[in-house]
């Protein structure tokens, strides 16, 4: 370990001890989150310090005077630190702010089409992750995913989803350019093996996605590869049996991409 490595693991050991989350908020946050019932404690203690690092460099704010709490910023910092469980804060880089708003919003963001008029969609939406900007949420969404939000729903059988997990994997993808389903890759991962498989599933799901056992996939997987990649993102970490039975090499290819899977443990 040279010099750097050193002070840079002296660091995140000073943040995690000066930052450390409480005991009682940090169980609160996890229990009620469906999908890490079935996490391993060493998984959980690992999460837990990615919490509070990814806390440490973001902020969390609220719009239009919605009041973030110390849980919902756990809950939300918990959930976006899932992706970066083994490869760091630094697939996060290059933005500092999450905001929340109480439900489903209207997009800031305005695009421009090909003669020059600036257009602004009018639909509300549950996310959206801002090209060097923020992640911008919508807590109705992130609570509906929760026991206390599922509990309102208890008829509810559309596929497992995610909104903080589906906006950070657009931030990763968005590290080397434009969301469009090619992230940078990790070591053991080369741009030709991800883009085969990937796209192979893409077509797949384009062609099939209507009927069993692709219901378990949310359809807007079938919008873009951007979309398909973030999508099996959440599937991958949300419902990775539903993943690997269905997938069983893309769930191969993420377990490599994102450094661990639940059903195997860490791949490198
Ligand atoms: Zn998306």
């Amino acid at each position: 370990m040279n010099l750097y490595e050193r002070f840079a693991r002296f660091k995140t050991r000073r943040i995690l001890k000066r930052y450390a989350l409480p005991d009682a908020l940090w169980q609160e946050a996890i229990n009620s989150l469906p999908f890490l019932s079935c996490w391993t404690p060493a998984m959980l203690a690992r999460l837990r310090e990615q919490t509070v690092l990814f806390l440490c460099d973001k902020t969390i704010g609220g719009a239009q005077g919605f009041c973030v709490t110390p849980l919902i910023r756990t809950l939300v910092a918990a959930q976006a630190a899932v992706p970066i469980l083994v490869r760091g804060l630094g697939w996060y880089a290059g933005f500092k702010t999450v905001i929340l708003y109480s439900s489903d919003f209207i997009s800031p963001a305005e695009w421009e089409d090909e003669w020059g008029i600036v257009h602004q969609d009018n639909e509300p939406i549950l996310g959206e992750a801002m090209p060097a900007g923020p992640v911008i949420l919508s807590w109705q969404s992130i609570h509906n995913a929760t026991h206390a939000g599922k509990a309102l729903m208890p008829e509810d059988d559309l596929p497992p989803t995610n909104v903080v997990i589906h906006e950070f994997a657009h931030k990763i993808d968005m590290l080397n350019g434009d969301a469009d389903g090619n992230p940078p890759l990790p070591p053991g991962l080369t741009p030709q093996i991800w883009r085969d498989t990937l796209m192979e599933a893409y077509h797949d799901f384009c062609a099939h996605g209507t009927k069993a056992p692709y219901r378990a996939i949310d359809p807007y997987a079938g919008e873009s590869p951007a979309e398909f990649f973030a999508v099996l993102s959440e599937l991958f970490f949300v419902a990775p049996d539903n993943m690997q039975s269905i997938y069983p090499k893309l769930f191969d290819l993420y377990k490599t991409f994102y450094g661990f899977s639940v059903l195997g443990g860490r791949d490198q």
